[in-house]
């Protein structure tokens, strides 16, 4: 059964499609809408059916479903998935562990430099990489090949979250618009207010202890043999948009670009950056 699974989660190349990627059959619809909180006072967004697991950070998270089912999209993260991956340290590609047994440090791939914060801070919006899978990621994108560094990670923090913004309508409950789409919002007591109008749907750590690992590492590999399933096909960059695909409320994951800078629209995806 394993290996069904594990053939039918491959490309037509045979490269294993990484677990943070969304597929068509994840994305939900959801109503959103506003609600009043008596302690604060204030209105905030939220599910008309709402979940504990809803909230980080004070932040209302967009849903996706975890059975892949349906087509993957290279350019669309599965939001639950990131979600962990980045808290618990967990490998993009196969959800490993990637903390050294050694030294607890987490492994990190990226296309030349992640960005930094004005002091200089990296942060990145990415997932770690783990060491078994950096070369299958190094031979799935050019770009990557060329370009990669692998570095190792003390710590990280919660920086920020790729959201979408809501004002509330009039009626009640209050209905959600959608008023901006995938803005960088930074975590702090300036912005704390803006957490009740945003849907997150992509987190940003900030990186403690950047350090480079030798470039031996950064080995290439050969895919496996495997035939592209029904299951297993690949939603282009020609099939339907992500809002098509998704309807009304927040729409799909984010867009997975490493190279994104923390500012501005999030959507316009230059591909996979891996
Ligand atoms: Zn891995």
């Amino acid at each position: 059964m394993t290996a069904l699974i594990d053939a039918v989660h491959r490309t037509r190349g045979g490269w294993r499609i990484p677990d943070q990627n969304l597929w068509t059959g994840e994305v939900e619809e959801h109503a959103l809408a506003f609600a009043f909180d008596p302690a604060a006072g204030a209105l905030f967004l939220t599910y008309e059916n709402p979940r504990p697991a809803d909230w980080e950070r004070g932040l209302l998270w967009l849903r996706h479903g975890q059975d892949r089912s349906g087509a993957y999209k290279w350019r669309a993260i599965n939001t639950p998935r990131t979600r962990r991956m980045m808290n618990e340290h967990l490998c993009m590609v196969c959800s490993g562990s990637c903390r050294q047994k050694k030294d607890g440090r987490t492994t990190w791939l990226f296309v030349d430099d992640p960005p930094t914060t004005p002091d200089g801070t990296p942060i990145t919006n990415l997932p770690p990489t783990c060491p078994d899978c950096v070369p299958e990621s190094l031979a799935t994108c050019p770009r990557l090949s060329e370009r990669a560094r692998l570095v190792t990670v003390a710590k990280t923090r919660p920086f920020a979250v790729t959201a979408d913004l809501y004002e509330p309508a009039e009626g009640f409950p209050a209905p959600a618009v959608k008023v901006r789409h995938e803005i960088h919002i930074p975590y702090g007591p300036e912005t704390a207010y803006w957490l009740r109008f945003a849907l997150g749907k992509q987190p940003w750590l900030a990186l403690d202890d950047v350090r480079d690992q030798p470039k031996g590492r950064l080995r290439r590999q050969t895919p496996a043999p495997r035939e592209e399933t029904a299951v297993g096909r690949h939603e282009d960059a020609n099939s339907p948009t992500e809002k098509e695909v998704t309807g009304k409320e927040g729409g799909t994951g984010s867009t997975n670009d490493q190279q994104q800078k923390p500012q501005g629209d999030h959507a316009d995806g230059k591909g996979k950056g891996k």
